[in-house]
């Protein structure tokens, strides 16, 4: 039985050129190898657009899941790879499309080797009459065809194929620099990380923490959120800011109703300096236009006023039900759903602000002398790196 012994992989979003283009392909290549090291058998080969990844004989289906992970992708194929003669393409097209289901097919060339003596029609009749010849259940089909047998002529082989998967689209992780990312136990902040990742955003993580308020459970939790992203990106960071003594300050010197718009106002100062420290140019967030109080945009103007760091909201206009979804999709959820008690929900105020003031969060906070607490809390924060574990440690 012939195998594919390729995979090929098509880029993501590469509108650039020149050294722009190298840095993508580089980090894309790179990310490759990480997401792949569990396969050592697997071989890679950088190309000027393309990039292969040799199967040797390793099974490609949970290879192709892997990749499908990998942010930079566009598409991947498996492919064939053989010598560039057209006798011996004719011959393994033949064997590759008998093991295929289907009535009909189409042949589809592309010849990016201009010096290979036979144009695309040709090839594609040349082939396409062989299949015809030998394979009486087989009849051509150019407008919706069963199997697409697609073949490329390019400098260093031809690549024939008939399986093409979607990849995550976006940028390589890394390329894109990094953010400070808030994140809370909830469904919203993993999959905003997410989707700064994909855009080739790496992450460091901040969580605000308020013991005994909070169980030590909530840690565990979000651990293992950041387990699962580590697939998108092997090792982060997280930083544990102690909250308690804040939030308890916030408690004792405001009104209720303004509990919940200054307590963000402390984690977006909390979060801006630790992002100062840690060159993050930015911050995150899983917050999504009027889902709570403090998401109106008006809430958001006052809470955003302590800083000028840039804060992007990749879930700003979502629906919680496709929030949900995404989180379904890259396996957040059923953690997410765990019945931990976060800090936001324990101080929850009966009926908090839609529409705070400016003025007036800033006249509750001239109350106590809420600079001293941030600095101690900055002065005691706890960083642990999450790590992906190894194929090997998972069995
Ligand atoms: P999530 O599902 O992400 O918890 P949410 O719908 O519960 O979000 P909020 O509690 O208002 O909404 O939080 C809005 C955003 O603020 C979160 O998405 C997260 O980015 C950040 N955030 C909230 N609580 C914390 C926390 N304890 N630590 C770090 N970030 C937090
Ligand atoms: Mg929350």
């Amino acid at each position: 039985m012939i195998q594919y012994d390729h995979i090929m992989i098509r880029f993501g979003e590469l509108s650039t050129k020149g050294k722009n283009k190298k840095d993508f392909i580089k980090a894309l290549f790179n990310n490759i190898k990480s997401a792949l090291k569990d396969w050592p058998l697997l071989t890679y080969d950088l190309r000027y657009d393309h990039i292969y990844v040799g199967l040797n004989e390793v099974p490609y289906k949970e290879v192709i899941e892997r990749l499908q992970d990998v942010s930079g992708i566009q598409a991947l194929s498996l492919v064939f790879r053989c010598l560039k003669d057209i006798e011996l393409i004719k011959e393994n097209a033949l064997k590759l499309i008998n093991e295929e289901e289907g009535k009909t097919f189409k042949v589809k060339v592309k010849r990016s080797d201009k010096t290979f003596p036979l144009i695309s029609d040709e090839i594609t009749r040349l082939v396409a009459g062989h299949i015809l010849r030998n394979n009486k259940l087989l009849k051509v089909d150019v407008h919706s065809p069963d199997i697409l047998l697609s073949i490329e002529i390019r400098q260093e082989a031809a690549y024939i194929f008939t399986h093409t998967y979607l990849g995550a689209g976006g940028f390589p992780l890394g390329i894109g620099g990094k953010t400070m990312h808030m994140l809370s136990g909830g469904i919203d902040s993993p999959v905003a990380a997410y989707l700064m990742m994909k855009r080739g955003v790496a992450i460091e993580c901040i969580h605000f923490a308020s013991p005994p308020y909070t169980q030590a459970g909530v840690i565990y939790k979000i651990e293992d959120i950041l387990k699962v992203l580590n697939r998108y990106q092997p090792r982060i960071r997280l930083h544990i800011v102690p909250f308690t003594k804040i939030q308890e300050a916030i408690y004792d010197h405001a009104p209720e109703s303004y509990g919940i718009t200054l307590m963000r106002r402390m984690m977006f100062r909390l979060a801006d300096s630790l992002a100062k420290r840690r060159k993050c140019p930015v911050i995150s967030t899983g917050e999504s236009i009027g889902q709570v109080a403090s998401q109106t945009l008006q809430s958001m103007v006052v809470i955003n006023a302590v800083t000028n760091t840039p804060i992007i909201r990749p879930l700003a206009t979502m629906d919680k039900t496709e929030i949900i979804k995404i989180s379904q999709k890259i396996g957040t959820y059923d953690i997410s759903i765990r019945p931990y008690e976060d800090c936001c929900t324990i101080f929850t105020p009966r009926a908090p602000k839609t529409m705070p003031h400016l003025d007036e969060a800033e006249a509750f906070e001239e109350k106590f002398d809420y600079d001293s607490l941030i600095k101690e809390a900055l002065a005691n924060i706890e960083t642990i790196f999450i790590e992906g574990e190894t194929q090997e440690q998972l069995l």
